[in-house]
């Protein structure tokens, strides 16, 4: 296994684009990796490429994306700073909501990339992202409540796309957006306060 996260990224990636793990390699044109940076402090996780990202091969390139793009601006991030994917890597025929099954076969991608990057704060899009760390959990009713998950601190937030049909929505992802810098921030401290809490045990072993 590569050693060093962006390695282990491009591994992930080049196994996605090949896998025919479940039925949506059936009906996908390019599968969707996932795209930005190894060492990303966010990490984003929609539901599944849609039409435009099917074609093009990169996640939220259509008008859900450019939401995304200008709310990361709000925060003085871009793409490049953050890491974006999906669930699920292939798009569901007719854009259908991804199956449990195939949710399952992918999970191993998800893990990896996860796992590679290591991100402070991970920020679920949607339901089926949510449902990973808030099984039974309406979205109307914590998001833009960070959780504790190990290493990462999980904001669930709603999916960008649903500001398209729900005009209504869009303050609420704006507002959800706007604390993610204190979110990391916070993240940073709880590590730092970690690593002391660490170095008695450390001392105790020489
Ligand atoms: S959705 Fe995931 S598991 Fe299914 S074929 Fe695509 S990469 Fe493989």
């Amino acid at each position: 296994m590569p050693d060093n996260a962006a390695e282990r990224l491009d591994d992930v990636a080049s196994r996605v684009r090949v896998c025919t793990k479940c039925e949506l390699c059936r009906g996908r044109t390019l599968a969707v990796p996932g795209s930005g940076s190894s060492s990303a402090e966010i990490m984003f996780i929609g539901e599944a490429p849609g039409w435009n990202e099917d074609k093009e091969g990169v996640p939220f390139v259509g008008a859900a994306g450019k939401f995304l793009n200008e709310m990361l601006a709000a925060i003085d991030l871009t793409r490049d700073e953050v890491f974006i994917t999906n669930v699920v890597k292939c798009r569901p025929p007719g854009n259908r909501d991804p199956l449990p099954d195939e949710i399952l076969a992918c999970r191993q991608y998800l893990d990896e990339q996860i796992e590679a990057i290591n991100p402070r704060v991970i920020v679920t899009l949607g339901r089926h992202s949510m449902a990973r760390w808030f099984p039974n959990e309406r979205i109307s009713r914590i998001h833009g409540q960070p959780k504790e998950f190990g290493a990462q601190l999980v904001v669930p937030m709603f999916h960008p796309a649903a500001a398209l049909h729900q005009a209504s929505l869009k303050s609420t992802i704006e507002a959800d957006m706007l604390k993610l810098p204190r979110f990391v921030a916070e993240a940073r401290e709880s590590a730092v306060d970690d690593e002391v809490e660490e170095e008695p045990e450390q001392l105790r072993l020489f």
